[in-house]
């Protein structure tokens, strides 16, 4: 059976081809899996019977059943842990901002970096999640936001729909994007494909713990993303103790990589700084820091989420405060991460693990 959830426009041409169809037919359907969010060939009206019939015998659309949502009674934001075709799990985040409709996915079935604050990676890796299944988190929270709303698709101008259309992405989930490196480029033109959900690449984040010769392979696609280097401490010694990766790509090699990313693409990248206590939160490490980016270099501090499987703790909101203060100091500029639905599973990959300990 073909994965035709997987394909982008182009490979959907080649398929309609192979099938004996005619090209054209691609964009009818892609337009119905990707924009009017189908999960069955049947509903396709404007697709003779025949080919409706062929394509339920030779393909399978991937749809995300949601297993579990969690709803935060703070400020809305909700989990949600999905059950992939062969049964694995992944969790994804829906967020509200005054901006938009925000979700954050996951790239891979765990994840094998090992960071040693980090949920996800307990168990390993099980594998990468296809074009098909990272696009299929953002489209079956849509289709969930979409029915609370009561918006009908296709896609109209009405300001009902534009209000509640998801309208940026971070992959910021379980996983290492540019561990399943093929699989994120395609899923990148098909999130912001004008014959599918249509988000524009400046709406999208994508997030690194720096494996150097990929961010160089990105930089040279000249997109318009926006990368983020997960950081989390301010010197080789620390991050290896941190980040297993930092043994292969030095944190020097890592944060050359991504000015050279800044320079061809002129997109600002952004670091990411998890504040763990005690561990990269003193006032030398603001001064490190301050020496190992640039002036002007954009951080996020991200108070550490407790992991139970973990010993990590988060300093205290002032603590966090004065941390910035200091590297602001050094004109750097520091955003302190809105902690977003902290009354329910917060943590990267928590939800799932305890889904999988029952
Ligand atoms: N593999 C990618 C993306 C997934 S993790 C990366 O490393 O960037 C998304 C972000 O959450 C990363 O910055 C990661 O380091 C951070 N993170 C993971 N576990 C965390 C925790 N317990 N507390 C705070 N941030 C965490």
């Amino acid at each position: 059976m073909t994965d035709i959830s997987s394909k982008d426009i182009n490979e959907l041409k080649e398929y309609m081809t192979s099938i004996g169809e005619k090209p054209f037919r691609a964009r009818q359907v892609y337009k119905w899996l990707h924009q009017n969010l189908s999960t069955d060939f049947s509903e396709m009206s404007d697709l003779s019977k025949a080919l409706r019939q062929k394509l339920s015998e030779e393909a399978y659309i991937t749809v995300l059943e949601p297993i579990d949502v969690q709803i935060s009674k703070e400020d809305e934001t909700r989990k949600y842990l999905f059950r992939l075709p062969d049964d694995n799990l992944v969790e994804s985040v829906l967020m509200k901002y005054k901006f938009g409709l925000s979700v954050c996915i996951s790239s891979q079935v765990g994840c094998r970096m090992g960071c040693a604050f980090c949920a996800s990676g307990i168990d390993g890796l099980l594998r990468g999640l296809t074009p098909g299944e990272m696009l299929g988190q953002i489209e079956a929270i849509q289709r969930d936001i979409f029915r609370e709303a009561a918006v009908t698709v296709p896609k109209s101008d009405s300001e009902e729909y534009s209000r509640n259309r998801i309208s940026h992405v971070v992959v910021m989930g379980t996983g290492e994007p540019l561990d399943n490196y093929d699989n994120l480029l395609s899923f990148i033109r098909m999130l912001t494909d004008e014959n599918g959900l249509h988000v524009s690449q400046r709406n999208l984040t994508v997030s690194t713990c720096g494996i150097v010769p990929r961010i160089k392979e990105l930089a040279e696609k000249k997109l318009e993303i926006t990368l983020a280097l997960s950081l989390h401490a301010p010197t080789q010694e620390k991050r290896r103790k941190l980040m297993p990766v930092a043994n292969k790509y030095d944190i020097h090699e890592a944060v050359d990589a991504m000015k050279e990313y800044q320079e061809k693409t002129g997109r600002r990248v952004t670091f990411e700084y998890s504040l763990i206590k005690g561990v990269n939160d003193t006032d030398e490490d603001a001064r490190e820091l301050s020496e190992l980016l640039w002036t002007g270099a954009h951080i996020n501090l991200i108070p550490v989420n407790p992991v139970k499987e973990r010993s990590f703790a988060a300093p205290t909101r002032e603590a966090a405060i004065d941390f910035q203060r200091k590297l602001e100091k050094f004109r750097i500029n520091v955003t302190i991460r809105r902690e977003m639905g902290q009354d329910i599973d917060g943590a990267c990959g928590q939800l799932r693990r305890r889904h999988l300990e029952r």
